[in-house]
């Protein structure tokens, strides 16, 4: 059995300082890695720590890797980049490797349990080439359900908002309700600045700063291999690498080359402002030279059954509006905030092993495949 505390924290700034003290580790390897620490928001202490060093003689490559884009998924994040840290650097080839770790890409989302910034926005759905080119009205299905998506009033009592929920979504399944979130889902909204799956209005902090250190490696490397870890999508308890079209392999291709189960290729048309999009678009335009491959890992938790989507639309809308309107009603509060865990940062020790498990599997294959690790 693992000692799972050693790797999973309980709040941001523990989790922020465990990942600090990484720096001496890395700097056995890299003497000149350093620490940089950028502040972001309104609270001073919110912070995203990028760990960075060069190649001692020449830089062939890199690695990246990023956590707690989606501020809550952070802590699972963390843990794995930690466990990295401890068991793999030691294999690395510092004379023409680099690397470049980022710990909480929304700091406010991690350090108070969301998913999105202090201004609502889904931040993997804020990267933009253009940011005046923002679609403004993607999303029909959802304006004309708004109803469903944006609060307006306190949470109620939690079986009568379920209940509720459960059916102008699954009555409607075929219908505008259901489409309109699952669309939502996918391109973001960017209209609505209380409702879920907001894109915001204009490019978040993290967005720009996350933006030049991919500009920096592009520049930097002739190769980045970039790990960006999630949680909540694909199978319970297994890993899901997810790909951009943008890459140019197909799934099975890609199931081949890494070795792994459970593939995902999405299409720039589908999915709006997505961070590794952006990567690969900036990589064509300006560093068409240079090699890129930037993927999201994600550790489920639900599963991926049409029940499951259901669950996970409704713990996404209540979590929403208890944030926006609260409520009087202490069970709902709490059995929002427990199942939006369950989602997002389960407290079962099963889960955080199998954790801790597939990301060893997902760490070795891609970096053995992509040569940051001997073959
Ligand atoms: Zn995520």
């Amino acid at each position: 059995m693992e000692a799972v505390n050693h790797y999973f924290k309980g709040a941001y700034e523990e989790s922020r300082k465990e990942f600090r003290h990484l720096l001496s580790l890395i700097q056995s390897k890299w003497p000149g890695a350093k620490l940089y620490t950028k502040f972001i928001g309104e609270e001073e202490d919110n912070t995203i720590d990028v760990l960075y060093a060069e190649a001692d003689e020449s830089n062939r490559q890199v690695l990246f890797m990023t956590s707690g884009e989606h501020g809550i998924e952070g802590y699972a994040g963390a843990a794995v980049i930690r466990l990295f840290v401890e068991e793999w650097i030691e294999d690395m080839d510092p004379s023409e490797t680099g690397i470049c770790l980022v710990h909480a890409i929304n700091p406010w989302g991690m350090r108070n349990f969301r998913r999105v910034t202090e201004n609502n926005v889904d931040l993997n759905r804020n990267y933009f080439l253009n940011p005046s080119a923002i679609p403004r009205d993607i999303n029909s299905m959802y304006e004309k359900e708004c109803h469903i998506f944006l609060p307006e009033r306190p949470v109620e009592s939690i079986e009568k908002e379920k209940t509720s929920l459960y059916e102008s979504l699954s009555k409607g399944m075929m219908k505008e309700g259901y489409k309109g979130i699952k669309q939502a889902k996918g391109m973001g909204q960017f209209q609505f600045e209380r409702g879920v799956y907001f894109g915001g209005k204009e490019e978040e902090p993290s967005v720009t700063y996350m933006k030049s250190w991919q500009e920096t490696l592009l520049n930097r490397f002739d190769r980045i291999v970039h790990m960006d870890w999630h949680t909540a999508l694909g199978p319970s308890n297994e890993v899901t690498m997810v790909m951009s079209k943008e890459n140019k392999k197909h799934e099975e291709e890609l199931m081949e080359w890494y070795g792994l189960n459970n593939i995902q290729v999405f299409s720039p048309e589908k999915v709006k402002g997505d961070s590794t999009n952006y990567f690969y678009e900036l990589k064509k335009e300006k560093f068409p030279s240079k090699h890129l491959t930037s993927a999201l890992f994600e550790f489920g938790t639900f599963g991926t059954s049409r029940q499951a989507e259901l669950r996970e639309f409704i713990t996404i809308i209540l979590e929403n509006q208890l944030y926006w309107e609260g409520t009087k009603n202490h069970e709902s509060r709490e059995w929002i905030r427990g199942e939006f865990m369950n989602m997002f940062y389960p407290q079962d020790r099963n889960w955080k092993e199998s954790v801790l498990m597939e990301a060893r599997k997902a760490i070795q294959s891609v970096l053995r495949a992509e040569g940051i690790l001997p073959r």
